[in-house]
């Protein structure tokens, strides 16, 4: 087993002066650090295997779809505005840099259903918070929230009090 955090690149001011941006794409073109990565989060919940896959866009699909197809169970996308062409919930959220909102499609999740909602990386919990809420107006149970990469120092965690939080490789400092 390889240390996951070895391949993620930080760059430098991407895509604004100060932000430090996590580039998982020296992770996702390493063969072995993908499969590890992904046989990571599906023992984090072999014991019990949600019934729907949440990912979010973009980067959270890589990883959410290939869960859903592991494990057998449907995958949900939560799109950015104007995406989705059926009819819609949204939430209007904060980023680490600037303001987005996020949409699912009304007939995506079932009523009690258990969702894992999956994102590759966690920094200050607004995008995750704001899918907790999508799924939760549509009835559904988060049963729990998966990242590759916490940024611990920006205390995402906080808006997600009430949820089981994994992730696999965390940040104290920039
Ligand atoms: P937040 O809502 O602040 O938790 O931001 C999380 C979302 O923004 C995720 O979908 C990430 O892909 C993206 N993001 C935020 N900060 C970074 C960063 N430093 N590096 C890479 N992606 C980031």
């Amino acid at each position: 087993m390889s240390d996951l955090s070895t391949y993620i690149r930080t760059v430098p001011d991407f895509p604004k002066e100060g932000i430090g941006f996590k580039d998982i794409t020296t992770l996702l073109k390493n063969g072995p650090a993908l499969k590890q990565t992904i046989e990571v989060f599906a023992d984090q919940y072999k014991d019990a295997v949600p019934e729907k896959v949440v990912g979010i866009e973009s980067r959270g699909f890589i990883f959410g779809t290939v869960l859903a197809y592991r494990w057998e169970v449907g995958f949900v996308p939560v799109r950015k505005p104007g995406k989705l062409p059926a009819a819609i919930n949204y939430e209007e959220y904060q980023l680490e840099y600037g303001s987005d909102r996020l949409e699912i499609h009304k007939d995506a999740i079932s009523e009690g259903e258990r969702v894992l909602i999956v994102d590759d990386l966690l920094a200050t919990g607004g995008t995750a918070a704001a899918a907790v809420n999508l799924v939760e107006s549509l009835g559904g149970h988060v049963q729990g929230l998966a990242f590759l990469i916490e940024l611990g120092f920006l205390n995402g965690r906080e808006k997600l009090l009430q949820h089981d939080v994994f992730s696999i490789i965390n940040y104290d400092s920039e």
